[in-house]
């Protein structure tokens, strides 16, 4: 019954092809969690080691047999990275050489003026991070042939996968957008491509793919690696919103007139619609400090459109697909599906947009039977384990009826359920705190209120970093 766009939300088709950092840890000071305090110390040390020079990094090896790591710390397999910056990376077939100094250069080059072309387009509120490391190198297990990239539909999955294992890292906890440039001497294949690891606007890393052929011949490059570093954050094409691909002055156009020589605009500027920006504010693991504001953002005489987001195949080869189990033994009365609660939208009472309703909608809420023990269980198995610390419970439709009036949190331990919290419910959008707490399968318990039945809208989970899994959709009442 899970329905994947409610009705003024649309999925865009992605085509197959289309057509000096700053401080890292400028954003990361004032993060508490764990693993961005141990970026923030990495990226630091890294630095200083580079203006000691190279004898001091091999004095250090040799003295103390420590290996400076060549990218930062590693995150646990249910981790999700709180920040996601962009990484250069070159894929070196089997027949292909591995790129020159020059070309690593060149490409971090340009990856440094895509960086400010998105700041001067979100208009010097935030850009993207570049990692502190040097562009990595990964040595591919086959030769350019075999992959087929022009031809073979999964072939960059498969490259994708190589590449997470050389980083030792999953789709989930990856907190790299891969500038993923494929070693090829004889031709521009594969052309530009872009899309992020995961569904949704703000659900971790993800990769563009780039030639060596264009990155040395092409003077398109720089536009391209634009437009598919906008598909890696989440963003469609304009055509999505309506626009004209060929006229539209947006970095997700295909105008020819916005084509750059090198890295200069040959004539124009790019911009980002309401709709992108709005997107990218959306996307607060890659742009911390970006914020929609329709005041500044939308002009006078505009009519936004609605979420549109990325129909991404979840399979990755090797890697767990980006799906949440939902079972329930407690019923889905109403033609409801319990999978609604952590998919899709969360509708919202009082909308703005008549098109959401508040009322009941068997599409994407779950109504839960008649209980006779005044309790419904829903069990939630995530891909990996998670820490969790907090979640939203949004309850409720119509702004009356079937609340949840209580919440029992479990998490399965080792010896099996274990309580986590028990608190109670005042509010249909109520937050509730607990130590973090890691698990794979939890088992959330709602209290039903005279009714004897309860709807629950959604459920949102927060790790000590921020929300983890985030839904197709941003929950923001004031964005519709
Ligand atoms: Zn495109």
């Amino acid at each position: 019954m899970r329905r994947e766009a409610a009705d003024t939300l649309r999925v865009w088709e992605i085509p197959h092809d289309c057509g000096i950092s700053e401080e890292m840890c400028s954003y990361t000071t004032s993060c508490k969690m764990e693993q961005c305090q141990r970026w923030y110390v990495s990226g630091h040390f890294a630095a200083q080691l580079e203006d000691w020079g190279r004898w001091c990094i091999a004095l250090l090896i040799v003295l103390t047999g420590f290996c400076v790591p060549c990218h930062a710390v590693r995150l646990a397999e249910g981790e999700v990275p709180c920040h996601v910056s962009v990484l250069p990376v070159f894929f070196v077939p089997q027949d292909e050489g591995a790129p020159t100094r020059d070309m690593q250069d060149k490409l971090v080059e340009h990856i440094g003026v895509a960086q400010r072309c998105y700041r001067r387009m979100l208009k010097s509120r935030d850009t993207f991070t570049i990692a502190k490391e040097p562009p990595r190198i990964v040595h591919a297990k086959h030769p350019v042939d075999y992959y087929e990239f022009s031809r073979r539909v999964g072939s960059k999955l498969e490259s994708v996968s190589e590449i997470l294992q050389a980083f030792d890292c999953n789709r989930f906890n990856c907190p790299y957008i891969f500038v993923i440039v494929v070693m090829n001497s004889r031709n521009n294949v594969p052309a530009g491509s872009g899309r992020p690891f995961n569904r949704g606007f703000n659900n971790g890393g993800g990769w563009v793919f780039m030639s060596s052929y264009g990155l040395e011949r092409l003077v398109t490059f720089q536009k391209t690696l634009n437009h598919e570093l906008g598909h890696s954050f989440g963003l469609a094409h304009v055509s999505a919103y309506g626009y004209d691909m060929n006229k539209s002055r947006s970095v997700m156009s295909y105008n020819g007139n916005l084509h750059w020589d090198d890295s200069q605009p040959r004539k124009d500027s790019t911009i980002l619609l309401p709709e992108e920006i709005r997107a990218l504010a959306a996307n607060r693991k890659v742009f911390a400090r970006l914020y929609f504001d329709s005041k500044v953002d939308v002009p006078l005489v505009y009519k936004m459109g609605s979420f549109v987001r990325l129909a991404l195949e979840d399979e990755i080869p090797g890697q767990r697909p980006f799906t949440i189990k939902v079972k329930t033994s407690s019923g889905e009365a109403h033609g409801s599906s319990v999978e609604n609660i952590v998919h899709g939208l969360i509708t919202v009472k009082g909308q703005r947009s008549p098109k959401i309703r508040s009322a009941f909608d068997p599409h994407t809420m779950w109504h839960s039977g008649v209980t006779n023990a005044g309790w419904v269980t829903v069990t939630v198995t995530f891909p990996v384990s998670v820490t969790l610390c907090k979640v939203c419970i949004h309850s409720q439709y119509s702004g009356q009826y079937h609340r949840a009036t209580a919440v029992r949190v479990q998490a399965m331990q080792s010896s099996g359920f274990k309580d986590v919290c028990q608190q109670p419910l005042f509010t249909r959008d109520a937050f509730i705190e607990f130590p973090p707490t890691i698990a794979q399968t939890w088992r959330f318990h709602f209290r039903a209120g005279t009714s004897r039945q309860v709807v629950i809208r959604g459920l949102r989970f927060f790790s000590p970093g921020g929300e983890i899994f985030c839904r197709d959709y941003p929950y923001n009442p004031d964005m519709f």
